[in-house]
């Protein structure tokens, strides 16, 4: 059998480097032989126990790499050609997907969410990519693997939260968190034609990142209190929009602290334990608030937007990456990513 290292959860607390069989192709799916991957905060979770896959599952849902085989059925596509897929991996056919919602493909919450969660993720050197004609998405030649690194998860939900909290031109706009996926919801907010950008954070190279990718306005919540800055800055009036791109009770309570009557809280976070509403800040239900919540969407049609994007230079991400890794290296780069050591954003992972 020939195998292949790969990431592998073995138990809370343990990821390692590990020796796996390379998957057989089946109808429908491709084999993809991984060029450059990223781990996700979500990895995170996933390594300290806090969201469970199966003991033995290969990590990782961020796939840069070519074609090596195609499955029966697979067609427009060939071997050697260079592709990124998704993150959110849709079947394209079910009535969830039908209906515009391939992230909670098939009907479960979440359901589209397929590498590393519940089959086999692409920390490894050949990932096997389901309903492949739905997901490979063709990168244009003149484009290096790590700036279309962002793509699959990251650049996708970040957008998302500005493109669902429907940012109008001339919007106010706050991002609570300046992470690798906040940061990318400030770059979607200035797309989307907001003319006052609001970050809040406290890692000062965050913000100057931010400040690069469209913000305006950096608050240190470490500082001053930042509902009652933003309150000042928009003369009492609110944000239109607020996103949450770290998911705690208290960016949650902020956001909605943060925003006019009428406006949009659209949600990235990911929660755990209990989120409760403030029912002041909610104007005990008849504020007109409208809250949104968003899985990164997925699909060979989002990839090829945010391709175009990149492409077309409107936004350039690669600043994101601040560290490489060989795959070899994966436990280090776990344990630099996970403790958020020497400035680091999103790691670059090359078989
Ligand atoms: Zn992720
Ligand atoms: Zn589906």
């Amino acid at each position: 059998m020939r195998t292949m290292k790969a990431a592998v959860f073995v138990g809370p607390g343990k990821i390692i480097l590990d020796e796996k069989p390379i998957p057989a192709v089946v109808p429908g799916a491709a084999l993809i032989k991984t060029t450059t991957t990223t781990i996700c905060g979500t990895d995170v979770h996933i390594l300290k126990g806090e969201y469970p896959v199966a003991p033995g599952r290969i990590i990782g849902h961020e796939p840069v790499g070519v074609i090596a085989e195609l499955g029966e059925g697979v067609t427009g596509y060939t071997v050697g050609q260079r592709v990124i897929v998704g993150a959110i991996t849709p079947c394209g056919q079910c009535n969830f997907c039908l209906d515009g919602h391939q992230p909670q493909c098939g009907g479960k919450a979440m359901g589209g969410w397929k590498f590393g969660n519940t089959i086999d993720g692409c920390q490894t050197e050949y990932v096997l990519v389901p309903h492949a004609m739905a997901n490979l998405a063709p990168v244009p030649d003149d484009l290096t693997d790590e700036q279309v690194l962002m793509c699959p998860d990251i650049m996708s939900t970040g957008f998302s939260g500005a493109e669902n909290g429907h940012i109008k031109i001339g919007d106010a706009v706050v991002v609570f968190a300046q992470g690798p996926i906040g940061l990318c919801a400030t770059a979607g907010a200035k797309l989307r034609g907001a003319s006052q950008i609001i970050v809040v954070d406290r890692v000062a190279e965050r913000m100057e990142v931010a400040k690069r990718l469209g913000a305006d306005i950096a608050i240190d919540y470490t500082k001053v209190d930042p509902v009652e800055e933003i309150m000042r800055i928009t003369n009492g009036r609110g944000v239109d929009v607020s996103i949450e791109a770290l998911g705690t009770q208290q960016t949650f309570e902020s956001c909605l602290r943060s925003l006019k009557p009428g406006g949009t809280l659209s949600s990235l976070g990911v929660y755990s334990g209990k989120l409760s509403l403030p029912i002041d800040a909610f104007a005990a239900g008849l504020g007109d608030h409208k809250i949104v919540t968003t899985l990164c969407p997925g699909g060979k049609e989002r990839m090829r937007r945010l391709l175009n994007v990149v492409a077309s230079g409107r936004v350039d991400l690669e600043p994101l990456v601040t560290h490489r890794f060989k795959l070899d290296q994966i436990e280090q780069a776990y344990e630099l990513f996970a403790n958020q050591r020497d400035g680091v954003l999103k790691v670059a992972i090359t078989p």
